[in-house]
């Protein structure tokens, strides 16, 4: 498919893109060979970092169990947060910075705790502070000397895409807002997805990281071209590099497998077939977002997760207010996708074809995709916008506020946003229906 128009006119324009993608073994029983494969790397102590809820249901106990028939030493840390934050991240550093050196890292868990591995990950390997390595406004931005260990991710809900990503996501507290820690070194060698670890997700938690697949596979698709950014020298390559051939490729695949699957598994959790289709769409869509990059509804999910009042979501631990990522995400998802649509309207329609084959298309080609999610969100059960979640036209300013923080995400829009774009991205989101 050729590559959109563009608005943007760069005087010399990109003529390279970059792929990158963890080693990946998939398929039920895939996490019985880690103990194996991190044998093979002489691997002799090995930290497994998951949370307690997921520490709850065995999975990491035996993951490291299985560690020590090829003689390796593992130890389970599951005090990784759902929603990781500096002091959740700095407490994980802590323990793991007390109790090292370890050779390998497994985490073992939904994004939080791949998160949380690639932070304990990169800071047991190289000096200095967390704050030194977060993106820059809120942190230094500073770029790892070192290499890090081997680093195995095990995703047990399907959605975040953490295991195929370079990103750490968290809360910084005191500023009231989620930013990240990006950099190549920090994507996992080796991940592993094994269906059977996702069975005993929830509806609401596969609703919800479902969205996140959709978005990042939405995203990445109608980001801005690689072709459209200035020529960059070699030292100045980023993971994230805009649309190109091959996100495209895995983006499409990814909202073909979320079509034929996606309601089935929220509303039949038993149903291992659309369990695995949800977990090779995480995978695909991880494959493709990891590359190009992700925009307008994930730069909206930072403020609208990290401002949250007291929002507690079914099926999700209730001991403190939050908003799941994918809900986040999916919440603006309508309206960001309307406001891009003249950006690259062949492939908004493209997408609603993809993610619904039976939808009609509308008069309006704009109201296509729009109308194609909301449908979705309706059947799975997502909040009908943000004031579902208790925003008010009061919050519009803040939230505002938090998303230009977001500048990294902004740039990979398909057109140039301004303030007062987002304000009414946010206005018409409050009541999606
Ligand atoms: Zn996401």
């Amino acid at each position: 498919m050729s590559q959109p128009t563009s608005t943007f006119q760069p005087a010399n324009p990109e003529s390279v893109f970059t792929y990158g993608a963890p080693h990946l073994k998939f398929g039920v029983g895939a996490a019985d060979e880690i103990g194996y494969d991190l044998s093979q790397t002489g691997a002799q102590r090995v930290l497994v970092v998951t949370d307690p809820g997921v520490a709850a249901t065995g999975s990491p106990q035996r993951v490291a169990d299985q560690m020590t028939t090829f003689g390796i030493e593992a130890h389970v840390f599951d005090g990784a947060h759902v929603e990781p934050t500096d002091e959740s991240l700095q407490h994980a550093v802590d323990w793991a910075r007390e109790n090292g050196p370890w050779d390998a890292i497994v985490a073992v868990g939904g994004g939080s705790s791949i998160d949380t591995a690639k932070a304990v990950n990169l800071m047991t390997t190289n000096p200095g502070e967390l704050m030194d390595y977060v993106n820059k406004p809120v942190g230094g931005g500073r770029a790892p000397a070192n290499p890090l260990h081997p680093l195995v991710a095990v995703p047990t809900t399907t959605g975040t895409g953490a295991e195929s990503t370079t990103i750490c996501v968290l809360d910084v507290l005191s500023l009231k807002v989620k930013t990240g820690i990006s950099h190549a070194r920090l994507r996992p060698t080796l991940a592993v997805i094994d269906p059977s670890l996702t069975r005993t997700q929830p509806a609401g938690v596969t609703a919800a990281a479902g969205m996140d697949i959709l978005c990042h596979a939405l995203e990445s698709y109608t980001a801005r071209p690689y072709t459209t950014y200035e020529h960059k020298r070699p030292e100045e390559r980023v993971p994230y590099c805009g649309a190109n051939p091959i996100a495209d490729m895995w983006s499409e695949k990814a909202m073909s497998l979320l079509a034929s699957s996606f309601r089935r598994a929220v509303q039949h959790g038993e149903d291992d077939e659309a369990r695995a289709e949800m977990a090779m769409a995480a995978t695909f869509a991880g494959m493709g977002f990891g590359n190009a990059g992700v925009h307008i509804p994930h730069a909206n999910a930072y403020p609208i997760a990290g401002r949250v009042k007291d929002f507690s979501p079914k099926d999700y631990p209730d001991d403190h207010p939050m908003i799941p990522h994918g809900m986040s995400v999916a919440l603006t998802a309508p309206e960001a996708f309307r406001f891009t649509f003249d950006a690259s309207p062949e492939r908004h329609r493209r997408a609603a074809q993809l993610l619904d084959p039976r939808a009609e298309e509308p008069g309006d080609a704009a109201e296509f995709l729009p109308g194609v999610l909301i449908a979705l969100m309706r059947d799975i059960d997502i909040p009908g916008g943000i004031g579902a979640v208790g925003y008010d036209e009061g919050d519009i300013g803040d939230l505002v506020q938090g998303t230009l923080k977001q500048q990294r995400l902004l740039a990979t829009a398909p057109k140039d946003v301004t303030e007062d774009d987002l304000e009414g991205i946010f206005r018409r989101s409050i009541r999606l229906w």
